[in-house]
């Protein structure tokens, strides 16, 4: 495991879904694995550094928000990690199948039924989402901010637990139907809810979830059924902070920078629900 220098420096960047004026200013801090933060032992792709931005607006709130952008790991899909850090099988299906003690390391993610990859519409999605919360005074952990960064999905989660008071996962699910968003809710799975540090994080995920589905429909999102669907994933498995994969819509869904901008807007809405701003 490598131990990158630190290197700091001063951003100013100025998205293009917000006003000119409200300039954004944050410290950029590249961040890396280290072999002391819990579960880091788990991960096998940890080559990558994700970037931490600390708000320095007279308006900073402190709160770290991680924002990654699903899939994007060159690689990813031929190495595997433990499904759980207790080395048992994964009690539902999703990328990988219920039962696997391994999966999948980051998965490639879908094809928009235009041709356009999840990878890089998640990619657009965190950058928009970022620049909204730098400006609303929250700190952001990007874990990726360009077409690969060398991070797994468990060496993800141990940057977002090390860094970040929550952790959102940027996704869209690869059904053809557009039909909406939902999060990905802890199984009700009396052992896997019973294993640390699901034990200790599963109600405050699912409560975050519920934030960010709440203020997608505030928004006027199309929400799938009750917004949540029960899925045993990496993420969770490894979270100590509260911790959500949220799916935005499908291959058919509208992935236009209004709709993106527009969802952005609804994330940014449940995020300051959950921390009552
Ligand atoms: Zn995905």
């Amino acid at each position: 495991m490598k131990i990158a220098a630190l290197s700091v420096a001063i951003i100013t960047a100025s998205p293009s879904n917000v006003p000119a004026a409200s300039v954004l200013n944050a410290q950029a801090i590249p961040v890396v694995l280290n072999e002391t933060m819990p579960y880091a032992s788990f991960s096998v792709i940890h080559s990558g550094a994700a970037m931490l931005y600390v708000n320095q607006l007279p308006t900073a709130n402190g709160i770290t928000v991680c924002v990654n952008a699903g899939h994007g790991t060159k690689g990813g899909e031929s190495q595997k990690t433990l499904s759980h850090p207790d080395g048992s099988p994964k009690v539902t299906g999703g990328t990988t199948s219920a039962g696997a003690v391994k999966s999948t390391a980051v998965s490639g993610g879908m094809t928009f039924s235009d041709g356009v990859s999840e990878a890089s519409v998640a990619l657009k999605e965190a950058v928009i989402l970022k620049g909204l919360l730098l400006n609303s005074g929250y700190n952001v952990l990007m874990i990726r901010e360009g077409a690969d960064v060398q991070l797994d999905n468990v060496a993800r989660t141990v940057l977002a637990n090390k860094y970040a008071q929550c952790h959102i996962s940027l996704h869209w699910d690869s059904t053809a139907s557009n039909k909406g968003a939902f999060y990905c809710k802890v199984p009700s799975n009396p052992s896997y809810k019973a294993m640390e540090p699901v034990r200790s994080t599963w109600a405050m995920s699912d409560l975050l979830g519920e934030n960010l589905i709440s203020g997608l429909r505030t928004a006027g999102r199309k929400i799938h059924g009750t917004g949540s669907m029960e899925i045993d994933l990496t993420q969770t498995s490894y979270s100590t902070i509260p911790s959500v994969d949220i799916e935005l819509g499908d291959k058919a869904s509208d992935h236009s920078d209004a709709a993106l901008n527009n969802i952005a807007m609804g994330l940014l809405t449940g995020i300051n629900s959950y921390f009552g701003r």
